[in-house]
């Protein structure tokens, strides 16, 4: 090479190196949001995916785009995040859309219905069935737009003092349960009640309670459920996945330079398999933990699982003569989960039948 060329060689290397690595900062703005969470740090597989998101987007925009979050409380109480980021208190949030069923029950699509879609299914419904668009349709009525950013899996149905033999074994049962799950079990006799993460534990020791649903083995497991209420029932029927979300208000979507949106659909993209996939690490340990310390593994009995199932049915029903956006989605939604249901059960379920249950060599 000749000098010359080497230099002019050289000498664009280096101006193209110059130019490119500040284009972000020069043509974009420094631009700082706050994101409310429901959840605290203790959970920190749901708080703990905001910060993931928050690092990622600052990663990616070379710190240009900076996100701080904060605990459920800190900024708004934690049932309040869709408010506060409906009314821009603040920018972003993160929650879990069926806490809000009381403003409308359709919200729930965006987390859990009972006797929904697993995980896959969940994710398969919105990305590719129709979800993400029609819960972005019912989320622009309340300025924001939303983002699957993560899901716990099929849940546990929680602890109980007794066990639950029949669906006569529900009536009167004081159960700490929340949202459609509490609809649907109060119509089988549970008498719901709503109790704060942490007054759990004293409410069943005390017997002020006989039961209480949470998440799953590592979350469970941290609060102690089973030293005062030994029967670890399964499946949660209700949240056979729950959905967490972000909420971006709408306007600071729009307002946000395309590479920072673009970082932040695919952290929270990153979130969603990340999220499930630490749950499910950390479920394994956590059970067998539980197992040994004396918890007392339990299926509900098939004719418990109908009862609530009918009632479901009886409830989405209800919820569709009232709202027709409830019943479009709902009509999205069921469609998807029994195709859905159709192919699971050829391969999936044969091959997971199989392995779960064949003698180890
Ligand atoms: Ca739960």
């Amino acid at each position: 090479m000749k000098r010359r060329d080497f230099i002019k060689t050289a000498g664009l290397g280096a101006a193209t190196t110059a130019v490119a690595a500040p284009a972000l900062a020069q043509s974009h703005p420094q631009v700082r949001w706050r994101m409310a969470s429901s959840f605290p740090k203790s959970l920190d597989t749901l708080y703990g995916t905001a910060e993931m998101i928050a690092g990622r987007v600052s990663r990616l925009t070379e710190g240009r785009f900076e996100i701080r979050v904060f605990a459920g409380g800190e900024i708004v109480p934690p049932l309040q995040v869709l408010d506060a980021v409906q009314n821009g208190t603040v920018e972003c949030g993160q929650s879990a859309s069926y806490y809000y069923i009381g403003k409308n029950p359709a919200l729930a699509f965006d987390t859990a219905l009972p006797f929904g879609m697993n995980a896959r299914q969940q994710n398969a419904w919105m990305y590719y069935g129709g979800g993400l668009q029609l819960t972005r349709e019912m989320f622009s009525r309340y300025n924001i737009v939303n983002f699957p950013c993560g899901n716990t899996g099929t849940q546990m149905a929680g602890w109980y003092r007794k066990e639950i033999k029949s669906v006569a074994d529900l009536k009167g049962l004081k159960m700490r349960v929340a949202g459609l799950a509490g609809m649907i079990l109060e119509k089988l006799g549970v008498v719901p009640q709503q109790i704060g993460g942490a007054d759990i534990y004293p409410a069943l020791e005390k017997g002020t309670i006989d039961a209480a649903e949470w998440v799953g083995p590592y979350d469970d497991e941290k609060l102690g459920f089973y030293k005062v209420a030994k029967y670890y029932y399964y499946p949660g029927w209700w949240e056979g996945s729950a959905q967490l979300s972000i909420y971006v208000n709408s306007k600071q979507w729009a307002s946000l330079p395309k590479p920072y949106q673009e970082a932040l659909e695919v952290a929270c993209a990153e979130a969603n398999i990340n999220m499930m996939a630490r749950y499910d690490a950390k479920n394994t340990e956590a059970l067998r933990k539980l197992v040994n310390a004396g918890a007392q593994l339990r299926a509900f009995p098939r004719p418990v699982m109908e009862a609530c199932y009918n009632v479901a049915q009886d409830l989405y029903a209800e919820f569709s003569a009232k709202s027709p956006e409830f019943k479009k989605i709902y009509g999205s939604w069921s469609q998807f989960r029994d195709n859905q249901y159709l192919w699971f059960r050829v391969a999936e379920n044969t091959f997971d039948n199989f392995v779960y249950s064949i003698k180890k060599k």
